[in-house]
Parts: structure tokens; C-alpha cells; sequence
């Protein structure tokens, strides 16, 4: 890797948004991904992940993304800050290991925040391990954006709860232990009445209904539950409370979306200068023309940017504030930025920046999706837009 950008991660390091327990896991993170994941296979994701969730587990760094020393996490209550610098090194790294960090955060988040002794005890430190895979389902076929239209009921039964519907895009589907998933109970219409519950892959009545592919493969499915029958305790939460559990969950987990952004926006730097540097034409070299210069200065722009944002509501979260306004500037700005910072790399890169296998092609299809879930941007400016006028209208 390019040293010059190197240089330039570990200055954001010596930024007072961190502490020193955040600059040694920068430097550690960073020393560890170049060791590990020099050669991470495409070929099969379902093997590729398992794999990658079980070393990052074994290297410990899966128990960031837990809640409670008790129950295997680093920390009491998770680290925002150590999450971000996680991903967007991983990010930088493999796309893969990114995404089987985030997700085994993502997927058992619920249960750090709402879950109760007997079932943090049950799933956290498997997770935390690598043990177990964890899963968020949230989203149906009908209710994406507009989450709260979402249909899957549950319906009490005894000592049960049935669950009759679909949930669809769910990464990890397929090979996941569990799912914490998202169902009308009906206490109230709307976003109150939905609970949270943890259902294991191998309940009866849960089927994998489909494998998605995507243009950046990672495991990913569309379920099923036809009468599944999870036991009451199985709830994380009280019932009606689960809109507002996996409200909390996403807040954690948006700005570090941001911050896998950033991670691969870094990359498609590091290529792009290493490109223009190097580059024969014209008698030169690419990097020597202004319109080199002016796109390399804009691609460091949107970097530094979107850093100070993501670093800033990750700052925030961990000082206790509620960051809802700061963490869609951070996923908003930093998605959308790396969207550009990419393109201008493939661009720099010419006929090699498409070709299959070059890092700076899968760079482009990584950043994708980036801009579409945990909120898509339209989302994110609604809920800026919507802060500001909320914060006039209070002063
Ligand atoms: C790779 C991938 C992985 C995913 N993993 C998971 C997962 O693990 N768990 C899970 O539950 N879900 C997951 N999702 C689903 C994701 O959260 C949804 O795709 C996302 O919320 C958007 O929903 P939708 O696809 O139904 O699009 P829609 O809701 O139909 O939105 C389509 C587009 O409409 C625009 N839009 C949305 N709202 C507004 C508005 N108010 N005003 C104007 N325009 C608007 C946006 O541009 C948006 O992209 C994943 C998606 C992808 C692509």
C-alpha cells in the first residue's frame, strides 16, 4: 500500500475524537488486516464468510460489535468509535471481512440492547466467538424504506408466538444461526406494534425462499415463515417495543455504514495515486496534468470530509448524545462521496479500472449498496431536513 496514505490514516488517528485505546486499535487492525487478508477467495461467499467470521473471531475483534464484558464484549455497551475504525479498515482490506464484522454486529445489536440475562448469555458470546452467525431482518418485499408497513405477524399462542410472512434482503440468509426478526404483534397500528424476536435458522416453519445475487456477492436470501412457532421468551424486549429496538440498533450501526465508505474510498485513493504516479503518457506521467492534480485534490476533499463527519457522531454516540441528525450527515455524505471517489479512481485507472479483478472494479460494485441500505440517502436527507425544522420550531 501507498505510503503516503498510510501517513495520512494514522494522522486521522491522532484526531481528539479518539482515545489511546482507539489509536492502538487502529494501528493493530490495520497490522492484522495486511497479514490476513492479503487473498481473501470470491469464489464461494457462504464458505468465504464462515471462514472470515471464525478468524475474526479467533482474533477477537468480532467482541467490539457486543454489548457486556459479561457476555463476551469488549466493552459494556458498544464502542462506536472502535466499530467504525473496524470497519473502515477491513473495508480497505476486503469488502468480505467488512461485511462479516458488521453484520455479526448488526444481527445480535438487538439482543445487546434489549435482550435479557438468559438470552445475552445464550447468544452474545457465540457471536462475539465467531461461533454463531448472526442475522437483521427488518426488511419485507412490501416494507423497505417504509418499514413500518411491514405485514409478517406473529400471532401469541399459548406459550408461543406463530410467525406467518416474508423478510427479504437479508444478508447472512442462508448461512446465519439466527435472526433476529421483526414482526407485527399488533398491540398498537403502525410502528407500535411491533415486537423483536430471536428465532434460530433451524426452527420448523423458517425456510430459505430464495438466494439473492448482487453485484458485490455476499450471503444474502429472502425467508419464509409458514406457522413458525418461537417460544414467548424468544421476545427481545416488550411486546411493541421491537420498532424502537431495531431503531436503536440501526443508530449505532448507520455511521458505521459511513465508515465502510470511507474505508473503501481510502483504497480507491491509495490505487488511484499509485495509477497517476506511475502511469507513461504524453511524455509524462498522468499524475503530472492539472486535471490529474484537480481530481486527486477533490478525491482527498470528499475523504477528509467524510471523515470528520463519521468521526464526529461516532465521538458523539460514545459521549452519550443522541447523533440521529449527525449519523445520516456521516452515512449520507460518506456513501454518496465514496460512490465519486471510486468512479474517479476506475477513471484514472482507464480500460484496467473495469476490468474484472482489478480492485478498483470491485471497489465500484462494493460501494453500491452502500447508498441504498440502513436508510437510503432520500432517507438520510428526510431525516436531516426534518431535524432542522424540528430544532426551529423547539427554539
Ligand atoms: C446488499 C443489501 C443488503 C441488505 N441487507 C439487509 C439486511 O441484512 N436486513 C434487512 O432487514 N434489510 C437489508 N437490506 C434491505 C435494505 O435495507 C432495503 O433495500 C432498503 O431499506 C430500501 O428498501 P427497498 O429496497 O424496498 O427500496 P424502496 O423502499 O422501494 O426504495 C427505493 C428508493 O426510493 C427512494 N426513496 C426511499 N424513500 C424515499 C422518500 N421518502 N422520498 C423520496 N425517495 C425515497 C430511495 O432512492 C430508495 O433507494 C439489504 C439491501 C441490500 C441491497
Amino acid at each position: 500500500m501507498n505510503a503516503a496514505v498510510e501517513t495520512h490514516h494514522h494522522d486521522a488517528l491522532a484526531w481528539p475524537f479518539f482515545e489511546d485505546r482507539h489509536r492502538a486499535l487502529g494501528t493493530a487492525i490495520e497490522a492484522w488486516a495486511r497479514e490476513h487478508l492479503a487473498h481473501v477467495p470470491h469464489g464461494d461467499v457462504d464458505a468465504t464468510c464462515r471462514a472470515l467470521v471464525r478468524k475474526l473471531g479467533v482474533a477477537g475483534w468480532l467482541r467490539y460489535g457486543v454489548g457486556g464484558t459479561a457476555y463476551g464484549g469488549h466493552g459494556d455497551t458498544i464502542d462506536t468509535r472502535a466499530v467504525c475504525l473496524l470497519r473502515e479498515t477491513l473495508a480497505k482490506h476486503s469488502g468480505l471481512a467488512d461485511f462479516a464484522l458488521a453484520m455479526q454486529g448488526l444481527g445480535s445489536g438487538a439482543i445487546s440492547l434489549a435482550g435479557n440475562e438468559a438470552q445475552k448469555s445464550r447468544y452474545l458470546p457465540r457471536v462475539a466467538r465467531g461461533e454463531a452467525i448472526a442475522a437483521f431482518a427488518l426488511t419485507e418485499p412490501q416494507a423497505g424504506s417504509d418499514v413500518a408497513a411491514m405485514a409478517l405477524a406473529a400471532r401469541a399462542e399459548g406459550d408461543d408466538y406463530v410467525l406467518d410472512g416474508e423478510k427479504t434482503w437479508i444478508s447472512n440468509g442462508g448461512i446465519a444461526d439466527f435472526y433476529v426478526v421483526f414482526a407485527r404483534t399488533g398491540e398498537a397500528p403502525g410502528s407500535r406494534g411491533i415486537s423483536a424476536f430471536v428465532v434460530d435458522a433451524d426452527t420448523r416453519g423458517l425456510e430459505i425462499a430464495e438466494r439473492i445475487d448482487v453485484i458485490a456477492p455476499h450471503p444474502l436470501a429472502r425467508l419464509r415463515f409458514t406457522g413458525a412457532r418461537v417460544k414467548r421468551s424468544q421476545m427481545l424486549g416488550a411486546p411493541g417495543e421491537g420498532f424502537k429496538i431495531a431503531m436503536r440498533t440501526l443508530d449505532i450501526f448507520r455511521t458505521s455504514v459511513a465508515a465502510a465508505s470511507l474505508g473503501f474510498a481510502r483504497r480507491a485513493m491509495t490505487e488511484a495515486l499509485a495509477r497517476a504516479a506511475s502511469r507513461k503518457m504524453f511524455g509524462q506521467t498522468l499524475g503530472d496534468f492539472q486535471l490529474t492534480q484537480a481530481k486527486l485534490a477533490q478525491m482527498a476533499l470528499t475523504i477528509d470530509s467524510s471523515a470528520l463527519l463519521v468521526y464526529r457522531a461516532a465521538w458523539l454516540r460514545d459521549q452519550g448524545e443522541s447523533v440521529t441528525r449527525e449519523a445520516a450527515m456521516a452515512k449520507w455524505h460518506a456513501s454518496e462521496g465514496a460512490q465519486q471517489v471510486i468512479d474517479a479512481a476506475v477513471q484514472l485507472w482507464g480500460g484496467m479500472g473495469v476490468q474484472s479483478g482489478n480492485i478498483v472494479e470491485s471497489l465500484y460494485r462494493e460501494i453500491r449498496s452502500l447508498r441504498i441500505y440502513e436508510g437510503a440517502t432520500e432517507v438520510q436527507q428526510l431525516i436531516v431536513g426534518r431535524d432542522l425544522l424540528k430544532a426551529h420550531n423547539a427554539a
